[in-house]
């Protein structure tokens, strides 16, 4: 109770610090700032390589390695300016966290003087004792070696500490056999294979000019906020992310007063140092707004490439968090930190599109004549339907079985909503053709004062884990945790597979006629709506009825990690990856193999520390309380008074379920030391989780009923509502 209590108080004495003198700044001049941007790279490279680096970055060539020296040198010089004393290699390994190895610039001579030195080498490769990351098998410890490897694409930045600055380097991190170990390798592979089969719809369309047709990412991160010192005060906060007990509060989220409402002012103050951060960083932060539950947040930026994009997200999440330290507060990545509120998503917008023809899944106002739209948006229909279960697995973590299919975040069931207007367009493709598009209209409020507004061609659908929205699609079932990396590469490479598809029944119906063409996509696009229609669905996915309806169409529940994960070993899902070359047999399983080892290892701490939790905090208190209890009656009966037999009892046998609970808990966390993986996670799945809910259904009971000054851990009513 003391650490409660000490708690509650230090968060009512909260001041928020001063604003830093660079908040004056305009927005505008941050931009960028610290990133070794195109415009530093004009400015201070000679011409002919800085048109050489132009052409690996904006078009993909490949990447001229003579060029190094120069670049690391310009590269130096301008982080020293901007005082930075070290530089990193960042890569991003399976754990989906980012990983930096720092170095000094500067190298002692032998006269006791020391040089700054970078060479084209050091920024090219480097050689982190990476040993220690997850590799599934890929990597013994004794042969160790893993390399970083400069991707020129995502642009250098420095990273700011009052102590001073690092130059960082984003890296894709690779074995010794030149296998991929992260989560960045994967996405530049991907992305190659989608521009090469797009390339070939575009030229079947008249439209390959030669420039890189990148996939675009936007994601929309979730997250909560809590103080730190509730944060410090919760074991399983601290530990697992996650609140492992704890009763929901009388007024939660019903009266839908926090979503989109006010900022308060400390979090706002936060958000404010965060997006100028962010902004030095050229991440470019567009939108914040509060969230459904209370003290939850959300931070979305303009979509970029697939591939910046992900670095930016991975800065993201590690902007936020340190930010909200500085301003007293812990910022909660996890799906679901708090049971009976909303937890947290990472939608992740997506489409696909060149400098030169724009976004490839804009359908224009009349989608029914935009042909090349139409194969493009097919073969997304096509790859969301043929590889459902690969959608469901890279979306597959502990922490994000807690949201999916809970009634607030998508189900376990892949579908694809296409609005109303592109719906009906299919379904007159369905029938032998498109004659027509559903006309966009206005919208009219019946107020002279407020302007007519040009109307969406289709309501939103917040239940579809894969929706269409206007331009692009969105894949709403990732979790808020989670890299993005994973996801992408599983949508690129799906997509990339369709295309070619497409690409290759186009190419064989016109044997190179343009006239051809007209009816090729109609056949086309009849075929693969006949034969993958079912996976389009504009209902309410929360709904029991979907269960079964989808279920009658043969789509996939894969309802949990447990069901979900094995699916990265299926046969279809490794030709996949092997014929793009986006991850090898060995690159897959290794992935497979480290994805259920993280959830064992989550469900194991998780476990763990809810058995102590339960022990070494609920249960003493809960006895202290009992024990007051106890003592009342006694002395109550003494004298002769009524005394309350009945909340004694009641805690009496609270307070004994929980002692078994536990024990039983702690047998289930015993049958599963060794497993052999996949069956353990099975068991952590179906024995160790609702072992846990058993656990904190008795202590949560106790919270109900312990003398509030007893009660050790703050509480959900604290940690939501106090700011
Ligand atoms: P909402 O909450 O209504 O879905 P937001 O504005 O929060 O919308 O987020 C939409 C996200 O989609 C933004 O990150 C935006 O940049 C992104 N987006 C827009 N167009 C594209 C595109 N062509 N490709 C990828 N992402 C896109
Ligand atoms: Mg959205």
């Amino acid at each position: 109770s003391s650490a409660r209590q000490a708690a509650i108080a230090a968060v009512t004495n909260y001041q928020t610090p001063q604003p830093e003198s660079s908040a004056t700044e305009s927005t505008q001049d941050l931009f960028c700032a610290n990133v070794f941007s195109k415009k530093v790279m004009k400015a201070r490279l000679p011409k002919p390589i800085f048109k050489s680096l132009m052409a690996t970055i904006e078009s993909g060539k490949p990447l001229d390695p003579t060029v190094a020296d120069v670049v690391a040198a310009a590269m130096k010089d301008w982080a020293i300016s901007k005082g930075a004393t070290h530089y990193a290699h960042v890569f991003y390994p399976l754990t989906g966290a980012t990983a930096e190895k720092h170095d000094s610039f500067l190298t002692p001579d032998g006269d006791g003087n020391a040089v700054s030195e970078f060479s084209g080498s050091q920024l090219i490769q480097g050689e982190p004792d990476g040993s220690s990351f997850p590799t599934g098998g890929i990597r013994q410890t004794f042969e160790a070696r893993g390399y970083t490897i400069w991707d020129v694409t995502s642009p250098a930045y420095l990273l700011e500490n009052p102590n001073g600055m690092t130059l960082c380097i984003p890296t894709a991190f690779v074995s010794w056999t030149g296998e991929a170990l992260d989560k960045k390798t994967p996405i530049l592979r991907s992305m190659q294979a989608l521009n090469t089969q797009a390339q070939r719809i575009l030229k079947l369309f008249g439209h390959a000019d030669g420039a890189f047709v990148a996939s675009t990412a936007g994601p929309e991160q979730e997250y909560f906020l809590v103080d730190s010192h509730f944060y410090h005060a919760r074991p399983d906060l601290l530990h697992a992310g996650r609140s492992l007990f704890g009763t929901a509060p009388p007024k939660g989220q019903q009266f839908d007063d926090h979503y989109f409402g006010a900022i308060p002012e400390r979090v706002l103050a936060f958000m404010l140092e965060s997006e100028r951060e962010l902004f030095k960083l050229g991440i470019p932060v567009k939108t914040r707004h509060n969230e459904v539950a209370p003290g939850q947040f959300e931070i979305a930026p303009l979509f970029e490439s697939a591939n910046i994009a992900t670095d930016h997200q991975q800065l993201t999440m590690t902007t936020l968090k340190r930010i909200a330290e500085k301003y007293g507060m812990h910022c909660l990545m996890h799906e679901k930190p708090f049971a009976g509120v909303n937890g947290s998503g990472k939608h992740v917008n997506w489409s696909l599109g060149s400098s030169s023809q724009g976004n490839l899944l804009n359908p224009g106002d009349t989608p029914h004549e935009n042909a090349q739209f139409l194969v493009f948006c097919a073969a997304v229909i096509r790859a969301v339907s043929k590889y459902q279960g690969l959608l469901r697995a890279v979306v597959a973590s502990a922490g994000n079985d807690h949201r999916l299919g809970a009634n607030e975040a998508p189900p376990a069931i892949i579908s694809i909503f296409l609005g109303d207007q592109l719906t009906d367009v299919f379904d007159q493709v369905k029938r032998g053709g498109a004659e027509s598009s559903i006309a966009k209209g206005t919208l009219t409020v019946g107020v002279d004062v407020l302007p007519p507004l040009p109307k969406d061609a289709g309501d939103r659908n917040r239940t579809s884990p894969f929706a269409f929205t206007g331009n692009r699609f969105e894949f709403r079932a990732v979790g808020s945790n989670q890299s993005i990396s994973g996801p992408l590469v599983a949508m690129n490479t799906i997509i990339a597979e369709s295309i070619d598809y497409c690409a290759t029944e186009l190419e064989e119906a016109t044997k190179g006629d343009p006239e051809a063409l007209h009816a090729a996509v109609q056949t086309l696009l009849t075929e693969i709506i006949q034969e993958h229609g079912s996976i389009v669905f504009n209902g309410n996915g929360y709904s029991e009825e979907w269960q079964q309806e989808a279920a009658q169409r043969g789509l996939l529940n894969m309802k949990s990690a447990a069901d979900a994960l094995p699916y990265l070993g299926a046969a279809a899902v490794s030709e996949l990856f092997t014929k793009y070359g986006v991850l090898s047999e060995r690159e897959l399983e290794s992935r497979r193999e480290t994805y259920l080892e993280q959830y064992s290892l989550t469900v194991e701490v998780e476990a763990t520390l809810t058995v102590d939790m339960a022990r070494t905090l609920i249960y003493p208190a809960a006895v202290r309380y009992q024990n007051e209890l106890a003592t009342s009656c006694l002395n109550l009966k003494q004298l002769d008074l009524d005394y309350d037999g009945e909340t004694l009892e009641e805690v009496s046998v609270l307070v004994k379920s929980l002692h078994e609970s536990i024990t039983q808990l702690q047998g289930f966390l015993e049958e599963a030391e060794g497993c052999e993986l996949e069956a353990k996670v099975r068991h952590l799945c179906d024995a160790v989780l609702p072992g846990m809910l058993s656990v904190r259904k008795y202590a949560d009971a106790l919270e109900g009923i312990v003398a509030d000054d007893l009660w050790p851990l703050p509480r959900y009513q604290e940690m939501l509502f106090v700011k």
